[in-house]
């Protein structure tokens, strides 16, 4: 007997291979068949998909859920029933000093699959920037130590690298944080932005499998020059450097992006969802990944680079349909149609289709609704984004309240006397 048996869906698991019309079956939290014309009488419950897209949970490599643990933390349960996001990888919000905390109080306590990236300073990211200004807490043996207790948790290393985090040391963070990677066997996320430090220095200490985040940015000057790929990033792109988009609030540029996929950059697709990106423009990752549809790529190309490939980068268990996985599974209703979509300097493109998510399963439970916290009082919104946040609580509470009335509404009578 099966729990759960999605019916009819259009199934897209690039890791599979699999494009087509397919039941997915859930027995004890893992995937126990997939394939056409499944048997309904052997699922307790069968819910019907046909019309909609059914594709592993979206693994978002690059977010930041230290929700109340620092700056731009946000609640991972409050965006991931509704948008597909079954794993969600936190990309350095913490450091030795909280990352207990993260896994503590975030990880442990998530209906959503929460891993992390340990920021090689202590401070983590408790505050908008400077977390590299004072060396004394970019220390290797620590943060390695608090590392090794965390096991699995901690997927990899981060650090910011630009003009505001670093301050007076230069590459010497980077430094660090590449020792901190190779003695953990791990890869390196390097966040890139207003230089110096220059892109050209970074790229030249990273290597296979370490991973340039706001790759697709309008701040550096030197991702792209001329319409093409600057020598550092082929370079980077010889090596098998990871590019990741980390769209978040200034990390997305529409030219940018054509020139590298023009050059054969394949990037990851990440939200950078945080505090300042959940409002827009980021907004969540099927809305970046409608960005790359409208940038030219297919749809299993897409699916492929939200779900496996980030999965397979980070090393989590993840991004895939395949029978005995996890049954983490996204369904989402695909609207075709011009849908405008945004980069972070006004730029419009119009994507084909539109991923409406209509429910989301981690280890074959229906994720519940969850409402989202208001904004920290250091986050700016504009009067169109305040505006929408109340009609989303408006619409959330009346959504909640009791309608029902007449006693035929109600599966059982009430019986007589019966009271407590
Ligand atoms: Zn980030």
């Amino acid at each position: 007997m099966w729990d759960l048996l999605l019916r009819g869906g259009r199934v897209v698991d690039p890791a599979s291979g699999h494009d087509g019309p397919a039941d997915v079956a859930v027995r004890a939290g893992r995937l126990a068949a997939v394939a056409p014309g499944l048997p309904p009488q052997r699922a307790a419950q069968v819910v019907e998909a046909a019309g909609s897209l059914v594709t592993p949970g979206l693994v978002d490599m690059h977010t930041h859920v230290w929700h109340g643990g620092g700056f731009w933390g946000i609640d991972p349960d409050a965006v991931a029933w509704r948008t597909g996001v079954t794993t969600w990888v936190d990309a350095g919000s913490a450091g030795a000093y909280s990352i207990d905390g993260l896994h503590r109080y975030v990880a442990k306590t998530s209906a959503a699959r929460v891993t992390a990236l340990i920021n090689i300073s202590g401070l983590g990211l408790v505050a908008e920037t400077g977390e590299h200004h004072v060396l004394g807490h970019l220390d290797v043996d620590t943060a390695a130590g608090v590392a090794a207790r965390l096991g699995d948790f901690v997927v990899g290393v981060k650090a910011r690298i630009d003009k505001n985090t670093v301050g007076p040391n230069g590459l010497e963070p980077l430094r660090r944080a590449v020792e901190l990677a190779r003695r953990l066997s791990r890869p390196l996320m390097v966040h890139v932005g207003y230089g110096p430090p220059h892109v050209a220095d970074i790229l030249g200490l990273l290597g296979e499998g370490d991973i340039l985040t706001h790759c697709a940015s309008g701040a550096p000057t030197d991702l792209v020059s001329d319409g093409t790929l600057t020598d550092a990033m082929r370079r980077a792109l010889d090596a098998g450097v990871v590019f990741d988009l980390g769209h978040g609030s200034g990390a997305f540029d529409f030219e940018v992006l054509d020139v590298e996929l023009a050059e054969g950059v394949r990037p990851i697709i990440s939200s950078d969802l945080h505090a300042r990106s959940v409002h827009g423009p980021a907004f969540d990752l099927p809305t970046v990944m409608t960005k790359l549809l409208a940038a030219g790529w297919s749809l299993p190309e897409v699916v492929e680079a939200a779900t496996v490939r980030p999965a397979r980068a980070v090393g989590v268990d993840a991004g895939t349909l395949a029978v005995g996985a996890q049954a983490d599974i996204a369904v989402f209703a695909a609207e075709e149609g011009g849908f405008g979509v945004l980069d972070v300097h006004g730029g419009v493109r119009t994507s084909p289709l539109r991923l409406a998510n209509t429910a989301t399963y981690v280890a074959g439970r229906l994720l519940p609704p969850v409402a989202a916290e208001p904004p920290p009082p250091w986050v700016p919104l504009s009067d169109a984004q305040h505006n929408a946040e109340e009609a989303r609580r408006a619409e959330t509470r009346g959504a909640a309240a009791p309608r029902l009335s007449r006693p035929a509404d109600f599966a059982e009578p009430f019986p007589r006397g019966a009271s407590t």
